[in-house]
């Protein structure tokens, strides 16, 4: 705290007081003023498709692609065999002469463009960490030799019409183009229909989002299939064809259609599914059909098939082959999963609004997931459901699956989900135990992928370019799902909060901001999943409030449902429906790579002058006294007994001696009245009340130490331990982004300032966060210095542990040790 000149304290009175938003302001040109300035600048051009309010414009429109398939999966050789058919409907204003394919399996094919332009870094599977400098991980080796063994992507036959005419196609890397006959005109639709083939990916050495995992133990597998059949690549009003090629991580933008599919698998298998099983009566037991319809009832999960019954069935194989039917209504994509080692429970579940589709949660798993499989999936399905729903709109589809499909992390697809984490068994002992992270990251993998059902499977973003719009939305809400799941639930490793979480990546170097395409992010995880999520939780908590922000959240994800949203339609809409400007925030959050510190700088306290020098002078002379105490040399000249001259020759005192310069005399007095004369009634009465009442006077310095303009919530403590919560909005930045200072006046002194108490806006630094400091707390431990360096002569004592292999040296000849020759 700073004191203020004595000089100044008398000229205070109310000239200070309007010092405020005018003082000067210095915005450096694309600095400080573009913090605020507005995103029009960088947003597309609205237009009847997609308007300035961020909602489907009248002209709005999308393609559709519906699919017939039937496919055969061939266990011995782990390959698929198919005959499919597509029907596309150009609900475009434009007329079309060809339409793509996307190829996704042409990822693993030895020449694709995503292989080989793998830098050494990640080349490795996605699930490796990356090795520092020039290193060589076991699994990369093996993914290596993966590909070396096996041919993959598609062996596609010729494309023909509805009247079995042959078109012409193109390869192009992951992309197919079909040339059309007769160009496809806007309301018209064509049929196409080719077989392919496809060798099924071993997924443990390779990494992808399906194919099929060995279990040595048992010499089993199981089959997920995603990204296997050629779909249409989207045609949209923002970029025509897609034309990404596919390169493993920006996913997928896809159409939406009806889908019709036959899988034919050994008829020991049990199938999971997109859509709505057919022919249950073909492929289902009595036993298993009437299990299915106790578990529409049933207050917890159901075995269908128990895991007594999928250990048995597993033990045994079959040469016999079952088709098992599914169809699926408006979902832009179709996976499944096949194996004979499925646990399988359902749990139906009845959402809220009595017209929404009746949900039934499933979970399929082998032993190897048990028991925490049994006790969790089923139930964070239905949990995710409960959540989102409130949050969006109701689930929109008949069945919501989990599949339990490899070691960690999960994928997405309409109504099925891909999800890892199992127990460990101990070699030695046997026995089977799990981690708090496998507990909290199966539950939390399961929120997340269901959610995801959501986010992008029904609110169709395209992820091939914004991985965010899905992923972070998506973290967003999954990290609610998950504190409405446990309190104190650990999302974040050891954080609960993920303000906590994201503050040490938006300090780190090598960021790009969250606005940028998916396949180019540096930082995937905390850019495309945490930060969003993270710059969603200040939105709401900290910036619009609860009731703003989750109505205009649930006006855009009703608003774009079923439809294709762009980053400027979620911008806009937020906007639009909670009446709040939040250009800013879009800047600096989502355009920008600066990070969230404000430093409490300086309090300078007041109280107004009378400026009546009988009360004022006195005043004063004590603030004199206090700031600028008598001189040391002269406190030791009296301590030592030394007279001044004046002590001993008192005849030499005079006026001055009598009076100091604080004693009031009557031109003082004149000078007070004749202030007082010359101010107006309401200033006189404006002064006077703020003397009566004692009120103390603030100025409050706040540093932007981070650069990415925040509100501020403050908590004051005054000096009698009261305490006031005020809310600075982020709009205080507007005239000056570095610097700023508010002024207080209240009836009590202000001791203390602290910003973000209650961590709500992400705030990097929290050692500057209060006025005064505070010293900080905590344990340090001692360590002890340590030798380091070999004794080879120690280590060629050490004993050889288990057998030794033939020809092994187990011992080392020492030379015996000379003593020193005598000098
Ligand atoms: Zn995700």
């Amino acid at each position: 705290m700073k004191h203020a000149p004595l000089a100044l304290a008398g000229l205070l009175a109310v000239t200070l007081l309007s010092v405020t938003a005018t003082a000067a302001v210095k915005t450096t040109p694309g600095q400080a003023d573009q913090r605020f300035a507005q995103l029009e600048q960088l947003l597309p051009t609205p237009n009847t498709v997609r308007t300035a309010s961020g909602a489907p414009g009248a002209q709005y429109w999308q393609q559709r692609a519906d699919y017939r398939i039937k496919v055969t999966l061939d266990e011995t050789r782990h390959r698929l065999k198919a005959r499919q058919s597509i029907t596309y409907m150009n609900r475009s204003p434009d007329t079309l002469s060809y339409i793509w394919l996307q190829l996704d399996q042409n990822i693993f094919k030895d020449d694709s463009i995503s292989r080989r332009s793998e830098v050494a870094a990640n080349s490795g599977t996605r699930r490796d960490s990356i090795g520092a400098g020039d290193s060589l991980s076991f699994a990369a080796l093996r993914r290596h030799h993966a590909f070396e063994d096996r041919n993959y992507g598609y062996e596609i036959g010729p494309v023909r019409d509805a009247g079995g005419r042959v078109l012409r196609t193109t390869l192009n890397d992951t992309m197919l183009r079909i040339d059309l006959p007769q160009p496809l005109r806007p309301g018209t639709s064509i049929e196409i229909n080719f077989d392919w083939e496809s060798n099924i990916v071993d997924e443990a050495p390779i990494g992808a989002r399906g194919g099929y995992e060995h279990f040595p133990d048992s010499n089993t597998y199981q089959y997920f299939l995603a990204q296997w059949f050629p779909r249409l690549v989207a045609y949209t009003d923002y970029t025509g064809w897609q034309h990404k090629q596919f390169l493993g991580r920006g996913e997928f933008t896809l159409e939406f259609g009806d889908y019709d599919i036959e899988l034919t698998v050994p008829a020991d298998h049990i199938v999971a599914s997109t859509g709505v099983l057919q022919n249950p009566d073909a492929v289902l037991t009595a036993a298993q059909r009437a299990r299915l319809k106790k578990a529409e009832t049933a207050k917890s999960p159901v075995f269908i098939v128990t895991p007594q019954e999928a250990l048995e069935n597993e033990k045994t194989g079959t040469s016999q082959m079952r088709t098992w039917r599914f169809k699926a209504e408006n979902v832009r994509d179709f996976a499944w999963a096949s194996s004979r080692k499925y646990i399988w429970d359902a749990m139906g579940y009845r959402q809220n609004d009595a017209k929404q589709p009746f949900v039934m949660a499933m979970s399929f798993y082998p032993n190897e997931g048990e028991p925490i499989w049994s006790k969790y999936s089923t139930h964070a399905v239905i949990h995710t459901m409960e959540v989102y729903s409130r949050f969006s709109f109701p689930y929109p589809y008949p069945v919501a699956i989990s599949v339990n499909s490899w070691e960690r992390g999960g994928m997405e697809y309409p109504m099925i989900t891909f999800n890892g984490y199992r127990p460990t068994r101990d070699e030695k002992s046997g026995k089977l135990t799990y981690s708090r992270n496998t507990k909290y990251g199966l539950i939390g993998v399961i929120i997340h992928e269901i959610g995801h059902i959501y986010f992008p499977m029904v609110v169709n973003s395209d992820e091939r370019q914004w991985t965010w719009m899905d992923e972070g939305l998506n973290t967003f809400l999954e990290y609610i799902a998950e504190l409405e799941w446990e309190e104190n639930f650990p999302t974040f490793g050891d954080k609960t909060n993920v303000l906590d979480f994201i503050t040490g990546y938006m300090q780190s170097q090598d960021q790009v901001p969250i606005m940028t395409n998916s396949d180019t992010i540096v930082q995937f995880g905390p850019n495309a999943y945490s930060k969003p999520a993270a710059a969603l939780a200040v939105l709401r908590e900290a910036v619009m409030g609860r009731e703003l922000f989750d109505h205009a959240f649930r006006e855009y994800s009703n608003r774009w449902k079923f439809k294709r949203p762009t980053p400027a339609d979620f911008f806009r809409t937020m906007e639009d429906a909670s009446g709040v400007d939040l250009d800013w925030f879009w800047r600096g959050w989502f355009y920008g790579t600066d990070y969230v510190d404000v430093s409490v700088g300086d309090i300078r306290a007041y109280q107004i002058s009378s400026q009546d020098p009988e009360t004022e002078f006195p005043l004063r002379r004590s603030e004199f006294a206090a700031n600028w105490p008598e001189s040391y040399s002269q406190r030791q000249n009296r301590a030592e007994g030394r007279q001044t001259r004046v002590d001993r020759y008192p005849e030499l005192k005079d006026f001055y001696n009598e009076n100091d310069p604080f004693v009031v005399n009557n031109k003082d007095r004149n000078q007070y009245k004749e202030f007082r004369d010359k101010l107006e009634t309401w200033e006189r009465t404006a002064l006077d009340r703020a003397i009566k009442a004692g009120e103390h006077v603030h100025f409050v310095d706040f540093q932007n130490v981070g650069g990415l303009v925040t509100p501020l919530p403050l908590t004051l403590t005054f000096a009698d331990g009261s305490t006031e919560e005020y809310q600075v909005p982020a709009e205080v930045w507007r005239y000056n982004a570095e610097k700023v200072t508010k002024l207080f006046i209240r009836k009590q002194r202000l001791v203390s300032v602290e910003l973000d108490r209650n961590h709500l806006i992400a705030d990097a630094d929290k050692s500057n966060n209060i006025t005064p400091r505070r010293i900080e707390q905590s344990r340090i431990e001692l360590f002890k210095g340590r030798d380091s360096g070999r004794n080879q002569m120690l280590d060629a004592l050490a004993e050889l542990k288990g057998e030794p292999k033939s020809g092994e040296k187990t011992e080392t000849k020492a030379l015996p040790l000379q003593p020193a020759p005598p000098k």
